[in-house]
């Protein structure tokens, strides 16, 4: 059959085992997911309560606009409706870009390790990639202001940044904007944004007016924890906003899922103690962490990544597994001897880096 070439080199992703199956395996109790960045306290109370009222009307077709979900989005952010869009997850939004962003003949630059959906999606469009190395897990702005030329349709700045946890600093992000063209649509993928524990932060919302080739992405996947349902945004220039609504496929988020992510917006007290309770964790962690000499990089989310370990991601990976743990290994993120580790709760996190302590 005729397809794209590039699909004969591409892999599908691959999400991990389920963890009934991991639990069978190694006759474990119980199994601890510590590899995708989910939230470890669960979701709002409020969210919990209203959902079995959100079960009728299946049968018709979810509001293709979000309308109600959009406005609620526009009241807290102070955005025009007209400035969102909404996609089954960031990842959604993500493809959505670089169908309507990329090209055979354009390139996109991104920085290295980051989000592995960029090259993906950009790959399958046809276009270049041009992943520019980190500097220190940073992203490395002036070399990737270099590798923008007027073939550039795509600029990805994920801050904070997956896999390395740490962002990018209120002035760096700044000039990298003024001096980028302005035919270039710069996206902010701000994920983890609501973890950041810094004021040394460019706010990317504020700077839509000035800046209409910005684009924020959002999640409810992370702090608010609803990852099942599939919610994520993007705020940007209405015409930005336009060209990828033409491209965004009719009914992309389901009903329970729009209600939902409407009645976790309202409840921020959630969201703070979330916040508050990883931070706590993330900080006893990183202070195992120089106990034990293990390197890290700075981070202002929910995971952390170590580095430089005496053995490969995947034998700690493989370890972890067999004791109940699920984190990610560095390898499969391009980073050899490094491991990426979700944030937990204070009794698993403690339950873990017992098992670290004997294992390294
Ligand atoms: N961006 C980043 C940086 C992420 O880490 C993730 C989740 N792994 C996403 C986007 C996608 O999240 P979701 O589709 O669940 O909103």
């Amino acid at each position: 059959m005729r397809a794209k070439q590039i699909l004969n080199e591409l892999t599908a992703y691959k999400p991990g085992k389920p963890m009934e199956e991991v639990q069978k395996e190694f006759g474990l109790d119980r199994i601890v997911k510590l590899a995708s960045n989910e939230n470890p306290y669960g979701f709002s109370p409020e969210v919990k309560k209203a959902l079995p009222t959100f079960a009728d009307d299946q049968e018709i077709y979810p509001d293709g606009y979000g309308t109600a979900l959009k406005a609620k989005l526009a009241e807290h952010f102070d955005v025009g409706l007209d400035q969102i869009v909404l996609g089954a997850g960031s990842d959604e939004i993500i493809m959505m870009l670089c169908r309507t962003f990329l090209a055979p003949g354009l390139n996109t630059v991104m920085a290295h390790p980051s989000f592995s959906q960029y090259p993906h999606h950009a790959l399958i469009e046809g276009a270049e990639v041009r992943a520019i190395e980190t500097k220190d897990g940073f992203h490395d702005l002036p070399a990737m202001l270099e590798a923008v030329d007027d073939k550039t349709g795509i600029v990805w700045l994920c801050t904070p940044n997956n896999p390395t946890g740490n962002h990018i600093a209120k002035a760096e992000f700044e000039n990298f904007l003024r001096q980028v063209p302005k035919e270039v649509l710069v996206v902010a993928d701000e994920a983890y944004i609501e973890f950041l524990e810094t004021d040394d932060y460019f706010d990317t919302l504020a700077a839509l007016d000035e800046y209409p080739n910005l684009i924020t992405l959002r999640t409810f996947s992370k702090a608010y924890g609803l990852a099942a349902l599939r919610v994520g945004y993007g705020i940007g220039h209405p015409e930005v906003i336009h060209k990828i609504n033409v491209v965004r496929s009719p009914f992309n988020n389901t009903t329970i899922a729009q209600k939902a992510a409407i009645v976790a917006l309202d409840d921020q007290n959630f969201i703070k103690e979330s916040i508050a309770k990883n931070n706590q964790v993330k900080h006893s962690f990183l202070a195992f962490c120089d106990a034990h000499q293990i390197k890290y990089y700075e981070s202002h989310t929910n995971f952390v990544l170590i580095y430089d370990l005496p053995v490969s991601g995947d034998a700690v990976f493989q370890h972890m597994l067999s004791k109940g743990f699920i984190v990610r290994s560095g390898d499969a993120l391009g980073m050899p001897n490094s491991v990426r580790i979700s944030l937990g709760n204070e009794q698993d996190m403690a339950e873990f880096t017992v098992l670290l302590e004997q294992f390294l």
